[in-house]
């Protein structure tokens, strides 16, 4: 197994992306802490990783949150001594374009996709930093990539995440920290589910692969990124989108 006597903690957890990721992760012997807002479903979650023989424990918090954060994370390293794993991959959509869109919207969008990602990197950091190994994955986007019509306020996160991973990467890398970017295309998620359906077939005619991509498919570069195989890759982003964006 890759990740025995590691800890992974992970945000979003309780569904789509981060629920695969973190099966993925567990699956390979990780211990995970799962962060979410949805308690219920986080709980039955842990629950189901437990009967799967996989330790794993909830903890109900919101990423914009600085000292809820602080809080989660002191309470994990009490409780199993270490972080190696952070994978910010909470993220939400308030979609609409710029002319329309409100400013709560934008504060929204851009703290939970890229504060939240702050205020984690921020907290888990200085106990890898003693550790002197870390490693850290941001679910950014093809939209942060690309640009997206009705997508301002997301795209501009996601952008934003890129560009504060490949710093980070930089002010990390000799403390033996990797931080890299995944960044996905259309991927089936409640997320995705609730578009309407003339823009899944929009994105379906500009993927060349002609098909959505699955949890698992991003699950499975995240725990490429954790292992031992990516140890000299950092500052990266790897898109996962069947070829929408080359
Ligand atoms: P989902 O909406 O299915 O899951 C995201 C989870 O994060 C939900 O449980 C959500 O709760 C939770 N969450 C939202 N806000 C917070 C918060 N403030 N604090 C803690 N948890 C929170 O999304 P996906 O699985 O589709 O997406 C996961 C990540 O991948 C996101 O960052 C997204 O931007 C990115 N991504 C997704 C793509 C896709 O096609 N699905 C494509 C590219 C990137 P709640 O449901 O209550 O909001």
């Amino acid at each position: 197994m890759l990740f025995e006597n590691k800890v992974s903690l992970v945000t979003g957890a309780s569904q789509g992306i981060g629920e695969a990721i973190s099966w993925e992760l567990g699956r390979e012997g990780a211990t995970l802490v799962l962060v979410d807002v949805q308690k219920d479903k986080l709980e039955a979650l842990a629950s189901r990783m437990a009967e799967a023989g996989i330790k794993a424990y909830p903890f109900e918090a919101d990423v914009t949150n600085s000292s809820r954060v602080f809080e989660v994370v002191e309470q994990a390293i009490q409780q199993l001594k270490k972080i190696d794993h952070l994978i910010n991959n909470a993220g939400i959509t308030r979609d609409t374009i710029l002319l329309r869109m409100k400013e709560e919207d934008w504060d929204l969008v851009l703290n939970v996709n890229l504060k939240g990602a702050f205020n984690f990197s921020r907290a888990v950091l200085k106990h890898m930093f003693s550790a002197r190994y870390g490693r850290i994955v941001n679910i950014a986007s093809v939209v942060g990539l690309m640009g997206n019509f009705g997508q301002t306020n997301y795209a501009a996160s996601k952008a934003g995440l890129i560009g504060f991973s490949k710093s980070l990467a930089r002010e990390v890398a000799g403390r033996g920290i990797t931080v890299n970017c995944v960044a996905p295309g259309y991927i089936s998620t409640p997320m995705t589910e609730k578009l309407p359906e003339e823009v899944k077939k929009a994105f379906l005619n500009i993927i060349p692969m002609q098909r959505f991509g699955t949890p698992e498919e991003v699950a499975r570069v995240v725990k490429f990124l954790c292992s031992e195989d990516a140890s000299y890759i950092t500052g990266q982003v790897i898109s996962v989108n069947g070829g929408m964006y080359m």
